[in-house]
Protein backbone atom coordinates (compact mmCIF):
# COMPACT_ATOMS: atom_id res chain seq x y z
CA UNK A 1 0.00 0.00 0.00
CA UNK A 2 1.86 2.90 -1.40
CA UNK A 3 -0.98 5.47 0.30
CA UNK A 4 -0.49 8.20 -2.04
CA UNK A 5 -3.51 9.60 -3.71
CA UNK A 6 -2.66 10.40 -7.47
CA UNK A 7 0.36 9.56 -9.12
CA UNK A 8 -0.99 6.01 -10.52
CA UNK A 9 0.72 6.09 -13.62
CA UNK A 10 3.86 6.63 -12.06
CA UNK A 11 3.22 4.08 -8.59
CA UNK A 12 2.69 1.68 -11.13
CA UNK A 13 5.33 1.87 -13.13
CA UNK A 14 7.78 1.93 -10.18
CA UNK A 15 5.86 -1.49 -8.71
CA UNK A 16 6.56 -2.79 -12.12
CA UNK A 17 10.40 -1.99 -12.11
CA UNK A 18 10.72 -3.40 -8.24
CA UNK A 19 8.51 -6.58 -9.01
CA UNK A 20 10.76 -6.72 -12.52
CA UNK A 21 13.84 -6.38 -10.80
CA UNK A 22 14.28 -3.76 -13.12
CA UNK A 23 15.62 -0.41 -10.82
CA UNK A 24 17.01 1.94 -12.69
CA UNK A 25 20.38 3.79 -10.80
CA UNK A 26 18.44 6.67 -10.20
CA UNK A 27 14.80 8.54 -10.69
CA UNK A 28 13.81 11.90 -10.53
CA UNK A 29 11.16 13.18 -9.29
CA UNK A 30 10.51 16.77 -10.59
CA UNK A 31 7.28 18.52 -10.43
CA UNK A 32 5.75 21.88 -8.79
CA UNK A 33 5.82 21.76 -5.26
CA UNK A 34 3.30 20.14 -3.02
CA UNK A 35 2.81 17.13 -5.36
CA UNK A 36 3.79 14.62 -3.16
CA UNK A 37 6.91 14.06 -4.93
CA UNK A 38 8.95 13.36 -1.79
CA UNK A 39 6.42 11.09 -0.22
CA UNK A 40 6.61 8.94 -3.38
CA UNK A 41 10.32 9.04 -3.81
CA UNK A 42 9.92 7.58 0.36
CA UNK A 43 7.17 4.92 -0.56
CA UNK A 44 9.43 4.21 -3.32
CA UNK A 45 12.79 3.54 -0.90
CA UNK A 46 10.20 1.33 1.64
CA UNK A 47 9.22 -0.87 -1.73
CA UNK A 48 12.44 -1.59 -2.08
CA UNK A 49 14.06 -2.75 1.25
CA UNK A 50 10.33 -3.69 2.42
CA UNK A 51 10.91 -7.24 4.51
CA UNK A 52 7.29 -8.32 2.53
CA UNK A 53 9.01 -7.89 -0.50
CA UNK A 54 6.33 -7.77 -2.42
CA UNK A 55 6.61 -4.99 -4.63
CA UNK A 56 4.73 -2.67 -2.08
CA UNK A 57 5.42 -0.98 1.12
CA UNK A 58 3.92 -2.92 3.39
CA UNK A 59 4.46 0.53 6.11
CA UNK A 60 4.18 -1.64 9.15
CA UNK A 61 7.91 -4.10 9.10
CA UNK A 62 10.93 -2.43 11.19
CA UNK A 63 12.19 -1.50 7.64
CA UNK A 64 9.25 0.85 6.39
CA UNK A 65 8.98 2.57 9.78
CA UNK A 66 12.74 3.26 10.30
CA UNK A 67 12.35 4.62 6.35
CA UNK A 68 9.66 6.64 7.37
CA UNK A 69 10.73 7.81 10.94
CA UNK A 70 14.12 8.94 8.28
CA UNK A 71 16.44 6.60 10.81
CA UNK A 72 17.05 3.60 8.14
CA UNK A 73 21.26 3.30 7.26
CA UNK A 74 20.56 3.27 3.77
CA UNK A 75 18.36 5.59 3.35
CA UNK A 76 19.07 9.40 3.24
CA UNK A 77 16.68 12.29 2.81
CA UNK A 78 18.30 14.66 0.94
CA UNK A 79 16.29 18.16 0.89
CA UNK A 80 16.76 21.27 -1.14
CA UNK A 81 15.27 23.30 1.42
CA UNK A 82 17.66 21.95 4.13
CA UNK A 83 20.53 23.01 1.64
CA UNK A 84 19.47 26.05 1.21
CA UNK A 85 19.03 26.95 4.98
CA UNK A 86 22.67 25.92 5.84
CA UNK A 87 23.61 28.23 3.37
CA UNK A 88 21.96 31.31 4.79
CA UNK A 89 23.30 30.55 8.02
CA UNK A 90 26.60 30.40 6.58
CA UNK A 91 26.51 33.27 4.59
CA UNK A 92 25.26 34.83 8.11
CA UNK A 93 27.84 33.68 9.89
CA UNK A 94 30.84 34.63 6.89
CA UNK A 95 28.66 38.14 7.26
CA UNK A 96 28.65 38.50 11.21
CA UNK A 97 32.67 37.09 11.09
CA UNK A 98 33.38 40.18 8.38
CA UNK A 99 31.01 43.02 10.15
CA UNK A 100 33.08 42.03 13.47
CA UNK A 101 36.92 42.30 12.07
CA UNK A 102 35.64 45.91 10.31
CA UNK A 103 34.17 47.01 13.89
CA UNK A 104 37.70 46.24 15.56
CA UNK A 105 39.78 48.19 12.98
CA UNK A 106 37.65 51.24 12.93
CA UNK A 107 38.24 51.33 16.87
ZN1 LIG B 1 7.54 -3.12 5.00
Amino acid sequence: MWHIYGHEWAIEQLRSNIRTQRVAHAYLFTGPSGIGKSLLALRMAQALLCEQQTGDPCLQCRTCRRIERESHPDVRVASMKKKIMKRIIIINAKKKKKKGKNEKKEK
